[in-house]
C-alpha cells in the first residue's frame, strides 16, 4: 500500500543521512508529475498554461506560509535553500544592525552575518542559552561607554542542531529577544522536518527552511518573516520580476515590494509546488504519532550505540535533551571517514562523516568528548546518523550490527535490542 507520507528510495540502499538531504515524499513527486504537462512561464505569460503555473506558484507560496504559521504581514520569499534565505536576510538588515548568534550554529547561520556580529559561546543547557542571550542583549542595549542604544539587533539561532540533533529553546529565546527590543531568526533547516514549526505561535520574526531537507526535491527553500525590513532593503537579486518601473537612466528603477522584490528571474515553480505538497501532506498527518515513532527509533539507536563501548556520542545539552532524529558520534581509535566508507561499501548504509559544516561546534564537541571520557584516541572528525519518514527499526538495527562488526570484527555479536 502506498500513501502520501511514503518516501521514494532505492531497494537495498539504507539512507541514514536525512539531515543532509531527505528523500523525496511521494506527495511531492506526484505534485511535480501532475504539473509537468502544464509547464509554462510563471508571472510572465498570458496563455492558459502560464496562468495555471502562476496560480500554482502563488497558491504554493500561500500553502507554505500557512504551514509555517506566517502572519498576514509576513512575506514568504522563495529561495534556493536555508543558506540562501539567511544570506537574503543578512543583506536586508537595516544599517547598523548588530547580529547575535551562538558558536554552535551551522556555517549557514554563522558566515552570512556582517562584521561585528556577536558570537556567544555554546551553552551547556537550553536554560543557559536563554541566560547567555539575556546577558548579551542587556550588554548590547547598555551601549558603548554606558550610553543606551536602540539600534536594531537580530538574534540568529538554530531550531535543532545539525550535529547533535538537540532542540534549542526557540520560544524562550524569542521572548528574551523581544524583551530587549531585538528580532529573532530561526534556522529551521533541521527542526522543520521533525516537528511542527509555527512562526506566530513561537513568536519568531523570521524562519529559514530548505525544501530538500523537508522531503521535497532539491532547489527551493523559503525565508518567511516581517515585511518591513524586506520591503525596505535593496533587492537580493536585481532583474526581471523585481521591478515596478525601469526608466532609461541607469538609476531610474522602482523596485517592487512584496516577495517578488527579492525573487528576480524566473522562479522555481516545481520546487515550490513540491515543497507546498509536502506541507499539505504533513499538515494532514498525525504529527504527534510521527514524532513518537521517530523518538522510538532515536532511543533504539542511542541505546544500541551506548552498548558499544568504543562509541562516544557528541552532545551539548546533556543526555536528556530534547532531540530530533540526528545523532553524531565517534568510534575511539577509528577513522570516521573509513567507517562511513565501509558502511557504504559493505553494508549499503549511507551516513555522513566530517565536521558537518559546523566546524566550531564539532571541534568543541570532539574536545568535550575527549575530556568527558578521558580518551586520547578519538578521531578528529565524527559520524552522523539521521533519519525521519520511512526509516525503520530494521534499518537502525542493521546499522548497529554493521557498526558492531566494524568496531569489533572478531568480538561477540551485538546484543539483540528489545523488539
Ligand atoms: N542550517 C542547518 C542547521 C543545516 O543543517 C543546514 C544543512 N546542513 C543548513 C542550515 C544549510 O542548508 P542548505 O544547504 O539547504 O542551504
Amino acid at each position: 500500500m502506498t500513501g502520501p507520507l511514503d518516501v521514494l528510495g532505492v531497494p537495498g540502499e539504507i539512507n541514514l543521512d536525512y539531515a543532509a538531504s531527505a528523500p523525496c515524499l511521494r506527495a511531492a513527486a506526484d505534485a511535480v508529475t501532475g504539473l509537468l504537462p502544464w509547464y509554462a512561464s510563471v508571472h510572465r505569460g498570458a496563455g492558459a498554461l502560464s496562468a495555471h503555473c502562476t496560480l500554482a506558484y502563488e497558491r504554493a507560496r500561500q500553502t507554505i506560509g500557512d504551514f509555517f504559521g506566517a502572519r498576514t504581514d509576513d512575506h514568504v520569499i522563495v529561495t534556493r535553500n536555508t543558506t540562501d534565505a539567511l544570506n537574503l536576510l543578512a543583506r536586508a538588515l537595516p544599517a547598523g544592525t548588530t547580529v547575535v548568534t551562538f558558536a554552535g550554529e551551522h556555517h549557514a547561520n554563522l558566515l552570512p552575518w556582517p562584521t561585528g556580529t556577536v558570537r556567544l559561546p555554546v551553552p551547556d543547557s537550553p536554560a543557559a542559552a536563554v541566560r547567555t542571550l539575556d546577558a548579551a542583549l542587556r550588554e548590547l542595549r547598555r551601549g558603548p561607554a554606558g550610553r543606551a542604544t536602540d539600534r536594531p539587533v537580530l538574534v540568529a539561532v538554530t531550531g535543532a542542531s545539525n550535529v547533535t540533533g538537540e532542540c534549542w529553546p526557540v520560544a524562550a529565546l524569542a521572548r528574551q529577544a523581544h524583551r530587549h527590543g531585538a528580532r529573532i531568526v530561526v534556522d529551521a533547516a533541521q527542526l522543520a522536518p521533525h516537528v511542527p514549526v509555527d512562526l506566530a505561535a513561537l513568536d519568531v520574526d523570521y524562519l529559514a527552511v530548505s525544501g530538500h531537507k523537508l522531503y521535497a526535491p532539491f532547489g527551493a527553500g523559503v525565508l518567511i518573516g516581517r515585511a518591513d525590513w524586506l520591503d525596505a532593503a535593496p533587492p537580493y537579486l536585481a532583474g526581471g520580476g523585481a521591478t515596478g518601473h525601469v526608466g532609461d537612466a541607469t538609476h531610474d528603477v522602482r523596485w517592487a515590494t512584496g516577495p517578488g522584490r527579492h525573487e528576480a528571474g524566473t522562479p522555481n515553480l516545481l520546487g515550490t509546488v513540491a515543497l507546498a505538497a509536502v506541507c499539505t501532506a504533513l499538515a494532514e498527518a498525525d504529527r504527534a504519532a510521527l514524532h513518537a515513532r521517530e523518538q522510538a527509533l532515536l532511543t533504539r539507536l542511542r541505546t544500541g550505540l551506548a552498548a558499544l563501548p568504543e562509541v562516544v556520542d557528541l552532545r551539548t545539552f546533556g543526555a536528556d535533551a530534547e532531540r530530533v532524529g540526528i545523532v553524531s558520534f565517534v568510534v575511539a581509535g577509528r577513522d570516521s571517514a573509513e567507517i562511513a566508507a565501509t558502511l557504504a561499501r559493505e553494508h549499503r548504509i549511507g551516513v555522513r562523516d566530517g565536521l558537518f559544516c559546523a566546524h566550531p561546534l564539532a571541534r568543541r564537541l570532539l574536545a568535550e568528548a575527549a575530556a568527558r571520557t578521558g580518551r586520547r584516541d578519538l578521531p578528529p572528525t565524527a559520524l552522523r546518523v539521521s533519519f525521519g519518514l520511512g526509516s525503520t527499526a530494521d534499518q537502525v538495527d542493521r546499522l548497529l550490527d554493521a557498526l558492531a562488526a566494524i568496531v569489533r570484527p572478531s568480538g561477540p555479536a551485538r546484543r539483540q535490542p528489545a523488539p
